[in-house]
């Protein structure tokens, strides 16, 4: 899709946005137009997604805000300092922050389950919630969520019980929360990409990837600007009537 002003004088939250999926989002919804503020764990990796970022649409500007979506003292403070700095809420937001901790059931450490869990799906669920409030106590409407999930939450991954688990949970929390949040015309979705070129795919062993591979139909791994094009179109209001959905993004997979 060609830059435009699809995300004109809205204001995104994008979690992750210091790397892969959530910089390639910050990216193209600053090219349409949107103000971006951009979360993530380290100042170095949002000062790169910032200085990459267009803003030349309708007064707009974008900020970087350094937060642990998994600590809920932390998320309620990054959702008014956003207000704050942009001097409304933010109707839009993304979570695309997300870790694994990868290893077989059976030998997997009490720990990394609940690592994963914590940030990818409390995480997720701590924005969502902060985000929502915050618009229903400013009586603000036209909302997007759009969480990442995962294909493997569907068809499972060796080595991943906590991690599918944590995405699995997501579909079914953001099609709850697709029913709760219709009455204040909050739409939520969650996208579920394939194998995708990013930091935490680079980690994934080579024979891995060799394995996969003839899996996919289309025959190559996907790019962030494949998700990000998918989330532009869940942000924007050209998604207008689609609420509670989890769309694949996976070459076939
Ligand atoms: P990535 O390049 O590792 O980016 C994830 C970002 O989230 C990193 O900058 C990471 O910071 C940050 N983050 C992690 N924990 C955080 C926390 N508690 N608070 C704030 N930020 C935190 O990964 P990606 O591939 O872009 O993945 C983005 C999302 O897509 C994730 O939810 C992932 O599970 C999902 N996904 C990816 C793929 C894929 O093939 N790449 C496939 C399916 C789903 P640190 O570097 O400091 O950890």
């Amino acid at each position: 899709m060609a830059a435009s002003n699809l995300l004109a004088g809205r204001v995104a939250i994008i979690t992750g946005g210091g790397s892969g999926i959530g910089r390639a989002t910050c990216q193209l919804f600053a090219k349409n137009g949107a103000s971006v503020a951009v979360v993530d764990r380290t100042q170095s990796s949002l000062d790169e997604t910032i200085a990459s970022l267009p803003s030349d649409i309708d007064n707009q500007s974008h900020e970087s805000f350094v937060a642990d979506v998994s600590d809920g003292g932390a998320v309620r403070d990054l959702v008014a300092g956003v207000a704050d700095a942009f001097r409304k809420p933010a109707t839009i937001l993304v979570n695309s922050a997300g870790i694994t901790r990868d290893q077989l059931m059976l030998k997997m450490k009490e720990e990394d389950f609940d690592e994963v869990i914590k940030v990818n799906l409390k995480g997720t669920f701590l924005m969502c919630q902060a985000v929502s409030q915050a618009m229903v106590k400013s009586k603000v409407t036209g909302g997007s969520f759009i969480n990442i999930s995962s294909v493997v939450a569907t068809m499972g991954n060796i080595g991943q019980a906590n991690y599918s688990a944590s995405k699995a949970g997501v579909i079914g929390m953001t099609k709850t929360m697709a029913q709760e949040l219709s009455r204040f015309e909050i739409r939520c979705n969650s996208v579920l990409p394939g194998f995708i070129t990013t930091p935490m795919t680079d980690k994934v062993p080579e024979k891995v990837i060799k394995m996969m591979l003839p899996m996919i139909p289309l025959g190559t791994l996907g790019e962030p600007n494949d998700i990000a094009e998918t989330c532009l179109f869940l942000a924007s209001n050209k998604s207008k009537y689609i609420t509670g959905a989890s769309i694949n993004v996976t070459g076939g997979l």
